[in-house]
């Protein structure tokens, strides 16, 4: 039996992680596995996709999963919805447990993908891109565009128009004024991920650069918290479970 299924691929997980692990509750992590090392987690794990919601819905059934905290992020588009699916036919407790989207700055454009960001960008603008490595064919669209795409692991092809640099995150603000400057980065593009690091869009200010940020995709209906103490207190309040 399976107390509690934790989807994960975010810090907020791994942070849940070890505070469940103190709660005396049958529980397991799942990952994606895009991640090529992982971060170390407190709790047994699986990993890989489940084969959407069907295949989802037969593993929570043979594990006789009891209920479900979703720690997956903001960007997850699929797994969230497949989740709501599988906990409402299997009639189980589910929580979104998703961190809050970034304080917003007046002067910051919204956008809600990639494609609506850089359609009105100057011609020759130089474009920072800190929205991983989905999407980024559409830069050939814009192939008058100079893209600097950021990324913790190495990516494929990429348009003409882009050049890729591994970072290892978090700069500091020193290294991202650094980063925006060597390239004379006139535009940052990043999702609306919130955590805690706004450096990147503090620097943007600072060097007269324009922030515009990918809206966060629609989320399934349901309770949702932003603290990792929430999704606990969920645990005992309304699952009934831990110490
Ligand atoms: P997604 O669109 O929601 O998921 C795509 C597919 O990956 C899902 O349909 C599922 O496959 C599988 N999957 C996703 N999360 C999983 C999990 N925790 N355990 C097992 N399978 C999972 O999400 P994504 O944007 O591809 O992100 C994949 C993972 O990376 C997620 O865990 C997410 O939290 C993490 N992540 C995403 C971003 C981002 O910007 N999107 C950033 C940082 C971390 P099946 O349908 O076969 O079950």
């Amino acid at each position: 039996m399976t107390d509690l299924l934790i989807l994960g691929g975010t810090t907020e997980a791994r942070q849940f992680a070890d505070l469940v692990v103190r709660m005396e509750v049958t529980a397991i992590v799942s990952l994606a596995g895009v991640t090529a090392v992982p971060a170390d987690m407190a709790l047994p794990t699986r990993t890989g996709g489940f084969g959407g919601p069907e295949g989802l819905i037969a593993w929570m059934r043979e594990n006789t999963v009891k209920s479900v905290v979703d720690a997956t992020h903001p960007f997850a588009e699929r797994m969230p919805w497949n989740v709501a699916q599988a906990c409402e036919e299997l009639g189980i407790p589910r929580l979104r447990l998703v961190r809050p989207g970034f304080r917003k700055d007046p002067d910051w454009r919204q956008a809600v993908n990639l494609e609506d960001a850089i359609a009105p960008l100057p011609t020759e603008n130089r474009v920072l891109l800190t929205t991983g490595r989905s999407d980024l064919e559409v830069l050939s669209l814009r192939p008058d565009l100079k893209a600097f795409v950021r990324t913790i692991e190495p990516i494929g092809d990429l348009p003409e128009n882009a050049e890729a640099f591994l970072i290892q995150p978090p700069l500091d603000l020193t290294e991202e004024l650094a980063f925006l400057r060597t390239q004379r980065v006139q535009t940052v593009i990043a999702k609306d991920s919130g955590g805690p690091t706004r450096t990147k869009l503090e620097a943007a200010k600072l060097v007269g650069a324009e922030v515009i940020l990918i809206k966060r995709p629609e989320q399934p209906p349901g309770p949702t918290v932003e603290t990792v103490d929430q999704a606990v207190a969920w645990l005992r309040q309304v699952v009934g479970i831990g110490k």
